[in-house]
């Protein structure tokens, strides 16, 4: 499942490529993704520029010359596909096809149908009842350690479950919310309440700086290396903690057949991964 990275590279990528340009054709091949699509999608859609492309949480926002916002989200297994010119075949799950004035094609292909595209009033956007109750993002100014901590102030769940909120802070996945708490030396089992002060310093530090280094990843992986197909938005990660359970812990120098490594916990249905020994 897309990540809050592979989103900012998928918005990156496709800015690179749609920002400026007008639309010359919209083809829908279905009337429905997860939501049924907007009346007369396409036809709105057609002649129109792109201004500029940005995320909001996992959310992709493409901005039209006519006032109009493309939300859209790429739900389990949304791909955007962008090519220089229209593929001579398209395939099965190509959902939508847009073709751009300079020849190129940007098709949105989900297999699971998960993903979904809606089109509002960039005045009305806040509004969306998709976007209206979402916390902050991760790397803006309004989530830091006092902000996270507010957020958490009272909350008796794992911390682990609390930082999947996104009422206290929008994108945290799965993945995500091991890795950081494994670079903040913080359990996945503590009480969320309990983080404050200078926990909640380090917390908010170390989602920013993992996020950070995944949105590099994937900048690199725009710059060096275009997939076959044309895909935006997959990359390579290393990680610290996340699936390598029983593997030795890169933070600390112990003894692995005296403490098992990595371990996994089940909290809420998901696995989450962590040191016993450097989270506290
Ligand atoms: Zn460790």
């Amino acid at each position: 499942m897309p990540e809050l990275p592979e989103v900012e590279t998928v918005c990156r990528g496709l800015a690179m490529r749609m920002v400026g340009k007008r639309l010359t054709k919209v083809e829908q091949r279905r009337p429905d993704l997860r939501f049924p699509l907007p009346t007369d999608f396409a036809a709105r859609l057609t002649g129109r520029r792109v201004l500029a492309i940005r995320r909001r949480a996992k959310y992709m926002l493409i901005e039209l010359d006519d006032g109009q916002v493309i939300l859209g989200h790429l739900g389990m297994s949304g791909r955007m596909l962008v090519t220089d010119m229209r593929p001579a075949q398209l395939e099965t799950h190509d959902h939508l096809v847009f073709d751009l004035e300079d020849g190129a094609c940007v098709r949105f292909n989900d297999a699971r149908r998960f993903g979904m595209m809606d089109l509002v009033l960039s005045t009305e956007l806040d509004q969306h009842k998709l976007l209206r109750d979402l916390g902050p993002e991760p790397l803006g100014n309004d989530f830091n350690g006092p902000t996270l901590a507010a957020a958490l102030k009272g909350k008796k769940t794992p911390i682990k479950s609390a930082i999947l909120d996104q009422k206290v802070v929008v994108g945290i996945g799965n993945i995500y919310a091991s890795e950081a708490l494994f670079r903040a030396g913080l359990s996945p089992k503590r009480l969320a309440a309990t983080i404050q002060g200078d926990r909640a310093e380090r917390l908010a530090a170390a989602i920013k700086q993992v996020l950070i280094e995944a949105i590099a990843a994937g900048g690199s992986s725009l710059r060096d290396y275009v997939q076959a197909d044309g895909e935006l938005g997959y990359f390579q990660h290393q990680w610290k903690v996340y699936d390598r359970e029983g593997l030795a812990c890169p933070g600390c120098d112990c003894d692995l057949a005296r403490t098992g490594g990595i371990r996994r916990l089940a909290q809420a249905g998901r696995s989450t991964f962590y040191c016993s020994r450097r989270q506290r």
